[in-house]
C-alpha cells in the first residue's frame, strides 16, 4: 500500500478525482501541480491511514514513518531546505483534509519545524528576526492549543499582559525582541501547564501534529457536524505536510481567501479578502478587518484600505490569471486561497466554493451561457432544498426600517425574532415553538446547534468568510455578521447599540441580504421568482417526467401554488375548509346530531359553502386538474371543547346541553387518528359525502360556464382499506352525479379515486384499482401505518432513534424506501395490473422532498403533490431524478 503521495514542482502523484484517498485539499494540491500553478512543495498522508488508525488501537502502518521521511526529503530538496537542519531549516504546515470539507472541525498548525535553534536560522536566512520570532510565537500558540491541548486563552492573556505594561496596544508595536522575550515567557506557561518542556525535536512536532489531525477526526465538534451533514465516519480526513510560505515577511508579503464569483449573489466577479504582513489564519479569525481584492470592490464597499489590485499589482494579475485557469478547469465557481511571499504568489487551495441557492442558480445558468457547462448539467447544480432559501421572504420595501446597526450581508433573507444570546436557549426557545434571532459576538462551531433553532444569525465580528457566515450560508439562514456598533453583554442578556439598551426576549429583524438590523419585527414579502429561477426552472421542466402538483385548499394557497409552477391540485383537504369561523358551528351541528335529519339540515347550511369554495378553485385552477378529497376530519379537533362551544351546538340544534355532552363523550376516541375518519365518515353518514359531490358538481358547471374551459374534477376517496369500501362511497358519488344531471340537464366528466394509504389498500391494489379510476398515495398515513408509529407523537422518540442510527432520517421528511416504498411499489404494479393507463401521484409531505421525489420517479409515479412552497423543489428535484 502506498502511504504518501508527494505534490509539487508541476507534477503529482494523486490528482483531482482521487478525494476519496487524498481528501478534497490533498486532491486539488495535487491537481494545481499537476497544472504547473505554484503550489509549495509537500505530501498527502491519504485517509487510509486514518482508517489504519482507528483500526489499529491508534496506530501507524509500520512502513509509515520511511514514507514520511522520504517525502519530506524530496520536499526538502525542491525547496532547497531540510527539515529539522538548524542552518537552512524546512518548515511545514500541517492540516487536515476529509473528502467533503468540514469548516472549522479539523485543526492546522503551521509554522512546525521551529525550535529556539531554528528560528535563529530563519531569522538570518530572511533577515528579519522579528518575522521569525513572530512565526515561533504563532507556532507554540497553535501547537499548544491543536496538539498539546493549552488553550490558546494563556498566551492571549500574556500578550495582554506584556502589552500593557510596555503600553503598546497594537501588535504591529512589538519588536523582534519583544517576540523573543514573549517566545520565552510561552515556553514556560507550556511546562507549567503540562509538566514538560514544549518539543524543541522537529520531528517529535510533526508526528504530534499529525497524530492531531487524525485525533480530531473524532473530536465531538467533528463528529456533530458528520451526524448534520450525513458524512460516515468510516471516511476518516487525510493529513497535508507542506512546506511554509510566509505571508507576514513584510509589506510585500500578504494572505487571503477568495471566490472565483460572487458567493453571495453569484455576480461573475472575484471576490475576496486578504491581509498585508499576515499569515493563514488572521482573515478568517477577524483580528484585522480585512482588504478588499480589486478596486471595483474596495470603492463599492467605501473602503480607503488599498486593494491588492493596487497594493500588490504583480501577485494580483497573476492571482486572477489562475482564478480563471482554475474556474475553467474545475468548470466550477472555485474557493481559493493563496498567500503572496515577498511579492510571489502561491496557491494553498482550491475548491468548489459554497454559496447560497441565489448565487448557485445563477452561477449555473451563466455558466451554461458561457458554454462551460450544459443545461442538464446547470440543472444538477443546483441543490433542490437549498431553493427553500430563494422562497424565503424579504423584507417589505415599503415597510418602515429602524435600522439600528449595519453589518455584513453574510446571508440572504430576512428574519425576525426574540434575541437570544446562546445557543442552548435558541434550541431551548425552538423547542417551545419560538422564533429567535441568535445573536454574538461571534460564532464558532459549538453554537451549530443553536444556529440550526434559531430564524437568523446576528454577530459583532467577523466577515464575509467568518465561521457565522460559512455556516449560516450553508443552512440557508439569514445572516448578519461583523455588525461592530453592537455592544454584546452575554452576562447581562443585553445588546447596546448607539445607547439604545435591547435585552432577551426583544424582537428584532435582521436582514441577510443588506445586512441591516432593524428594531421589532418588519413586514416580510415574498420573492420574486423570475430571472435565473425561472430559466433553470424552464430547463428542469423540460427534463423531467413527474408532474407536479400542489396540496392546496385556500384560494391564496392555490395562487401561490400556480405561482410556484404547480401543474394542478393534487390534494385538497375538504375538512380544512372546514375550520372558518362561520362554518365551525354548522360543521359542530352535522357530527353532533342525533339522526339523519339532523344531519342533513346541518348539510344543507354547509353545501353554498363548499360549493362557493370550490368554484373559486376551479376558476383559480383554470383547466389544470383538481383532486378534491371527501371530508377526512380527525374527529376530535372539531368537536366542542369549552361548555360555551357546547351551549352554542346544543342551542343551534335545538336539544338540551346534556345531550351534547353526552354525544360528545361518545364521540370520544382514544386513538383518533386510527379512529372515525376517512371513508368510515362517508360510510356511517351516506349524506355527507353526497352534499360534497353535490358541491363538487354544481361548482365544476358553474366554473366551467364562467372560464369557458372544461372542469374535470377528481373525487378522492380517503382512507380505505378494502375495496367494498370504495364502493360503497363510490356509488354514492355517481348517484349524486347523476341526479344533478338530471336537475341542471348538463354533462358531468368526472373521475372516482382513491389514497393508498394504509397497507391494506397498497397490498389489495390489484382490486381495488378495477373500481378506483386514479391512486394518490398518502404517505403521511402510510408511513404511520407501516411503522405503527403515530405520527402525532413521533417526534418524543423518534429523535433518538436517529441518534442511535436506528433509522437515517425521520421518515416523515423523507420516505422510507425499503419500507413504505415496497408498498407504494406494490400498490403501482398491482393497480396497473387491472387498469393499466391508472393515474398514479403521491400527496404526503414526502412529495416535497427531493430523495422522496427521486424515488416516485423511479417507481414511475404521474405525478408528486406537495405544499405550494416546495413545488420549484420538486419541480428541480424531479429533473435531477431524470437525469
Ligand atoms: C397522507 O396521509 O399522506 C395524506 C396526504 O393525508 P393526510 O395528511 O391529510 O392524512
Ligand atoms: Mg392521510
Amino acid at each position: 500500500t502506498k502511504w504518501v503521495y508527494t505534490f509539487g514542482d508541476g507534477k503529482a502523484e494523486g490528482k483531482a478525482d482521487m478525494k476519496n484517498l487524498l481528501g478534497g485539499k490533498g486532491a486539488n494540491l495535487a491537481e494545481m501541480s499537476n497544472l504547473g500553478l505554484p503550489v509549495p512543495p509537500g505530501f498527502t498522508i491519504p485517509t487510509e491511514v486514518c482508517t489504519y488508525y482507528y483500526a489499529h488501537g491508534q496506530t501507524y502502518p509500520a512502513e509509515l514513518k520511511g514514507d514520511v521521511e522520504a517525502a519530506l526529503a524530496q520536499v526538502g530538496q525542491l525547496t532547497g531546505k531540510s527539515f529539522g537542519d538548524a542552518a537552512n531549516p524546512l518548515l511545514v504546515s500541517v492540516r487536515s483534509g476529509a473528502r467533503a470539507s468540514m469548516p472549522g472541525m479539523m485543526d492546522t498548525v503551521l509554522n512546525l519545524g521551529l525550535n529556539d535553534e531554528t528560528v535563529e536560522a530563519v531569522a538570518r536566512l530572511a533577515g528579519d528576526r522579528r518575522f521569525a520570532y513572530d512565526s515561533y510565537r504563532r507556532f507554540i500558540t497553535m501547537y499548544s492549543d491543536v496538539v498539546l491541548g493549552v488553550s490558546h486563552h494563556h498566551f492571549e492573556e500574556i500578550l495582554e499582559h506584556y502589552k500593557l505594561q510596555k503600553g503598546f496596544n497594537l501588535d504591529t508595536e512589538l519588536s523582534a525582541d519583544d517576540w523573543a522575550a514573549l517566545v520565552v515567557k510561552y515556553k514556560e506557561k507550556v511546562a507549567a501547564e503540562l509538566g514538560k518542556p514544549f518539543p524543541q525535536d522537529p520531528h517529535e512536532q510533526l508526528w504530534g501534529a499529525i497524530g492531531a489531525v487524525f485525533s480530531s477526526w473524532m473530536n465531538a465538534r467533528a463528529i456533530t457536524y458528520r451526524r448534520l451533514h450525513s458524512i460516515p465516519e468510516s471516511w476518516g480526513t487525510a493529513v497535508n505536510v507542506q512546506s511554509m510560505v510566509f505571508g507576514n515577511m513584510g509589506e510585500t508579503s500578504a494572505t487571503g481567501v477568495a471566490f472565483t464569483r460572487n458567493p453571495s449573489t453569484g455576480e461573475n466577479a472575484l471576490y475576496g479578502e486578504f491581509l498585508v504582513n499576515a499569515q493563514g489564519e488572521d482573515v478568517v479569525a477577524g483580528i484585522r478587518t480585512p482588504q478588499d481584492l480589486t478596486e471595483k470592490a474596495r470603492k463599492t464597499a467605501g473602503s480607503d484600505k488599498p486593494s491588492m489590485e493596487l497594493a500588490l499589482p504583480e501577485a494580483f494579475k497573476e492571482f486572477e490569471r489562475i482564478s480563471h485557469v482554475l474556474e475553467n478547469h474545475y468548470r466550477d465557481m472555485q474557493d481559493l486561497e493563496f498567500t503572496v511571499e515577498k511579492g510571489k504568489l502561491w496557491m494553498l487551495q482550491t475548491r468548489s466554493g459554497k454559496r447560497t441557492a441565489k448565487a448557485a442558480l445563477r452561477i449555473a445558468v451563466e455558466l451554461a451561457a458561457e458554454g462551460l457547462i450544459t443545461e442538464e448539467e446547470a440543472i444538477g447544480r443546483v441543490d433542490p432544498a437549498a431553493l427553500d432559501q430563494l422562497l424565503h421572504p424579504a423584507i417589505d420595501p415599503k415597510a418602515e426600517r429602524k435600522v439600528i446597526a449595519t453589518g455584513l450581508p453574510a446571508s440572504p433573507g430576512a428574519a425576525a425574532g426574540a434575541i437570544v444570546f446562546t445557543a442552548d436557549e435558541a434550541e431551548a426557545a425552538k423547542e417551545k415553538g419560538q422564533k429567535v434571532i441568535l445573536v454574538r459576538v461571534e460564532t464558532s462551531p459549538e453554537d451549530i446547534h443553536g444556529m440550526h433553532a434559531a430564524q437568523g444569525i446576528l454577530t459583532a465580528r467577523g466577515g464575509m468568510t467568518s465561521h457565522a457566515a460559512v455556516v449560516a450560508r450553508g443552512m440557508g439562514k439569514p445572516c448578519v455578521s461583523g455588525a461592530g456598533s453592537l455592544r454584546i453583554d452575554a452576562a447581562a442578556q443585553t445588546l447596546t447599540v448607539n445607547g439604545q439598551v435591547f435585552k432577551k426576549g426583544d424582537h428584532i429583524t435582521i436582514d441577510g441580504g443588506t445586512g441591516q438590523v432593524l428594531s421589532g419585527e418588519v413586514a416580510m414579502l415574498q420573492p420574486e421568482l423570475s430571472g435565473e429561477f425561472a430559466t433553470l426552472m424552464g430547463w428542469a421542466d423540460k427534463v423531467r417526467k413527474l408532474k407536479v402538483r400542489a396540496n392546496a385548499e385556500t384560494p391564496a394557497d392555490a395562487r401561490m401554488a400556480r405561482s410556484f409552477g404547480a401543474e394542478g391540485i393534487g390534494l385538497s383537504r375538504t375538512e380544512h375548509m372546514f375550520f372558518d369561523a362561520g362554518r365551525i358551528l354548522a360543521v359542530r351541528e352535522m357530527i353532533l346530531a342525533d339522526d339523519e335529519a339532523g344531519r342533513r339540515a346541518a348539510l344543507a347550511k354547509l353545501l353554498p359553502m363548499q360549493r362557493d369554495d370550490f368554484v373559486e378553485l376551479f376558476e383559480i385552477m383554470k383547466g389544470l386538474p383538481v383532486t378534491i378529497r371527501l371530508l377526512d376530519p380527525p374527529l376530535h379537533e372539531f368537536l366542542p371543547h369549552t361548555a360555551e362551544e357546547t351551549e352554542e351546538v346544543a342551542k343551534s340544534l335545538g336539544v338540551d346541553v346534556e345531550r351534547i355532552e353526552r354525544r360528545n363523550k361518545e364521540l370520544h376516541e382514544v386513538n383518533p387518528m386510527l379512529g372515525f375518519r376517512g371513508c368510515r365518515i362517508a360510510i356511517a353518514f351516506p349524506e355527507i359525502a353526497e352534499m360534497q359531490a353535490r358541491a363538487i358538481f354544481e361548482a365544476a358547471i358553474i366554473a366551467a360556464k364562467k372560464t369557458g374551459e372544461a372542469v374535470v374534477p377528481e373525487i378522492m376517496v380517503p382512507l380505505i382499506a378494502t375495496k367494498a369500501e370504495f364502493d360503497i362511497v363510490d356509488a354514492v358519488i355517481r348517484k349524486t352525479a347523476d341526479a344533478v344531471e338530471k336537475e341542471t340537464g348538463a354533462k358531468l366528466t368526472f373521475q372516482v379515486g382513491t389514497m393508498i394509504e394504509l397497507p391494506r389498500a397498497a397490498l389489495r391494489a390489484e382490486e381495488i384499482a378495477k373500481g378506483a379510476e386514479f391512486f394518490s398515495f398518502g404517505t403521511n398515513d402510510l408511513t404511520q401505518t407501516t411503522f405503527g408509529v403515530s405520527r402525532d407523537d413521533a417526534g418524543t422518540f423518534l429523535g433518538p432513534y436517529v441518534q442511535k442510527g436506528i433509522i437515517e432520517v425521520d421518515p416523515f421528511v423523507s420516505i422510507d424506501v425499503d419500507g413504505v416504498g415496497e408498498l407504494v411499489k406494490i400498490g403501482v404494479e398491482r393497480g396497473r395490473k387491472s387498469r393499466p393507463d391508472i393515474k398514479l401521484g403521491i400527496c404526503g409531505e414526502h412529495g416535497g422532498d427531493p430523495a422522496s421525489v427521486a424515488f416516485c420517479h423511479e417507481v414511475g409515479l404521474n405525478y408528486v403533490s406537495c405544499s405550494p412552497f416546495r413545488v420549484p423543489i420538486a419541480r428541480l428535484a424531479a429533473a435531477q431524478a431524470a437525469l
